[in-house]
């Protein structure tokens, strides 16, 4: 499976965790864009499809993404 996601459109994803908390697989995590540095609290968080070979092509995450942030090939 081949999954894209528009980090413009999902903006915030720790604020909607839609597709975080939906996919079964647990195929998303989230990562800070900026450097991470100790005692800072990171910020500007994206979301990547950290495992995508195990998609399951079920389409839970872009039917409930608000945002059609996400594509599932
Ligand atoms: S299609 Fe299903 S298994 Fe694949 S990332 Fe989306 S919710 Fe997870
Ligand atoms: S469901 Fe959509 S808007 Fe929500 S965090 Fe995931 S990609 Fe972003």
């Amino acid at each position: 499976m081949k999954i894209k996601i528009d980090t413009r459109a999902c903006g915030d994803p720790l604020d909607c965790r839609l597709c975080l908390d939906r996919c079964p697989e647990k195929v998303f995590g989230t990562y800070p864009r900026g450097r991470r540095e100790p005692g800072v609290p990171a910020r500007d968080w994206v979301i990547v499809p950290l495992f995508a070979s195990q998609c399951t092509g079920c389409l839970e995450c872009v039917s409930f993404c608000p945002r059609q942030a996400i594509s599932v090939r």
